[in-house]
């Protein structure tokens, strides 16, 4: 985004500082702490994890190795509700939700719609008379070059202009106006503005003129250019010895450290091996490092055939934290969906499911074992819990008819019906729970009907309220 000159742009303060500044180079770099947001209708879809995007922050380090900065995560990405497309009025809405004080605030999202030729985001300059709350970075996310796209914005959030600005006036390509217009930096070509055209591949083959007849020799590569996003790869020097100085003049505030409290949660036990009817009992740890200012936090317990996917929850449990502890025991008591068949499954513990702590990792909140169901010891019918007590009624089939109609009748002992529920019968195993809150206490005839095949399964049950 570009809008606004520096108004105490002071040239000669600028040469000062370079001429000052030019021997800390190489010698020592300021930690600079960025968090990335990620939102949230773009989770999956991109793969955006953490291990991607430090990938990317390396490439920017070495975009900016001939600054002072070094860019490092502060805590892990964040993940957030957000919306698919971003202008500067809902993303001011979503930095200030999310916002981290004194941390570039960069948010990844589907689709920014700012800038008419849209290098993939936008960004504040150091000198934006906004607070610096209200400064942030918006990336779209669906750049083929990421850190490329990062630079760029993170370049005006440090002072650059782009290379063909005309904010200061028009540069011309023989220099002799260059520290005074176009983006004031004389080791950048003079550039028309490559959106318009004149690259193949990442070469500059145009013929444009300036207003003295001189050809244009834009360089591609620039990272502050409208060139390809693939192009865009190297900072000048003037540009690196530009965002020092605003290092330096506007932006110490930002943080050189980060440290958040964090939740890590773990169990000693690595499977589990169960029956269907019977519960996982399991033990975690939870250990807590940092001052998490909340009495309770939630604990979500997740379950899918896919080691590679969540699955879905199946249990919710909340726990409480008495304060100053560090690390906390838990027992858990999972009620294990009585429908699933003989077959390995994936049980998640989630802590902190909805990211009520900020955290230095998010990661590290679930822990996954594998439980193996194993229904072999069952007999091929059984009614479980027989006395029934809790007004469900468990049935467990084994039968190798499979993509069938199955009814379930319920008959008293003088042949009076009380409860019909028709199922399709998919696979070998399978497993019905049925509502008996209706039926009194007393002896009753549970019949499993095939009526494709004309066959009844039949089993005697009591009802008894406790
Ligand atoms: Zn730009």
């Amino acid at each position: 985004m570009e809008s606004s000159l520096d108004p105490n742009f002071d040239h000669s303060i600028f040469q000062h500082f370079v001429h000052n500044h030019s021997n800390k180079k190489g010698n020592i770099t300021d930690p600079v702490a960025i968090t990335f947001h990620i939102a949230e209708a773009i989770q999956g879809e991109y793969g955006l994890s953490q291990d991607i995007l430090q990938s990317e922050l390396n490439a920017v380090n070495n975009h900016f190795s001939n600054t002072d900065i070094e860019f490092f995560m502060c805590g892990a990405p964040r993940q957030i509700s957000g919306e698919q497309s971003y202008t500067t009025r809902n993303a001011d809405e979503l930095n200030a939700r999310n916002h981290i004080a004194n941390t570039i605030n960069i948010y990844l999202v589907n689709d920014v719609m700012a800038d008419v030729f849209g290098i993939g985001g936008f960004a504040f300059f150091p000198w934006d008379p906004r607070d610096n709350l209200q400064k942030y970075i918006m990336i779209d996310r669906g750049t083929p070059n990421l850190a490329g796209v990062l630079s760029h914005e993170i370049g005006h959030f440090y002072g650059l202009y782009h290379t063909h600005t005309t904010l200061n006036g028009l540069e011309l390509v023989n220099r002799s106006n260059c520290e005074f217009r176009g983006d004031l930096l004389c080791d950048t070509e003079a550039d028309y503005n490559l959106a318009l055209g004149g690259i193949d591949g990442c070469k500059y083959v145009g013929e444009v003129k300036d207003s003295n007849g001189d050809f244009y020799m834009p360089n591609p590569k620039n990272m502050m250019s409208y060139s390809s996003h693939r192009c865009i790869s190297e900072f000048t020097l003037d540009q690196s010895n530009r965002m020092n100085f605003y290092h330096t003049r506007d932006l110490s505030y930002l943080k050189s450290e980060c440290s958040f409290p964090d939740f890590l949660i773990s169990s000693a036990e690595p499977s589990k091996s169960i029956r269907a009817d019977e519960d996982i009992k399991i033990k975690y740890s939870l250990d807590l490092d940092g001052d998490i200012d909340l009495e309770e936090i939630e604990v979500y317990f997740w379950l899918s055939d896919d080691e590679a996917e969540l699955g879905t929850i199946i249990q919710k449990e909340t726990i409480s934290l008495p304060p100053g502890s560090t690390s906390l025991d838990l027992d858990f008591n999972i009620d294990f969906p009585i429908n699933r068949s003989t077959n390995t499954y994936f049980l998640t513990a989630q802590v902190d499911p909805e990211f009520k702590v900020l955290e230095q990792e998010e990661g590290n909140n679930l822990h996954t074992i594998s439980v193996t169901v194993d229904n072999s010891a069952l007999e091929d019918q059984v009614v479980f819990a027989n006395p029934v007590s809790n007004n469900i009624l468990k049935i467990f089939l084994r039968d190798k008819s499979t993509k069938t109609e199955l009814n379930f009748y319920i008959w008293d002992h003088l042949g009076r019906l009380h409860k019909q529920v028709d199922v399709f019968k998919n696979r070998e195993e399978y497993f019905e729970e049925i509502d008996v809150s209706s039926l009194a206490d007393g002896l009753y005839i549970l019949e499993a009907h095939f009526p494709d095949k004309g066959r009844s399964e039949s089993f005697n049950f009591y009802k008894q309220s406790l």
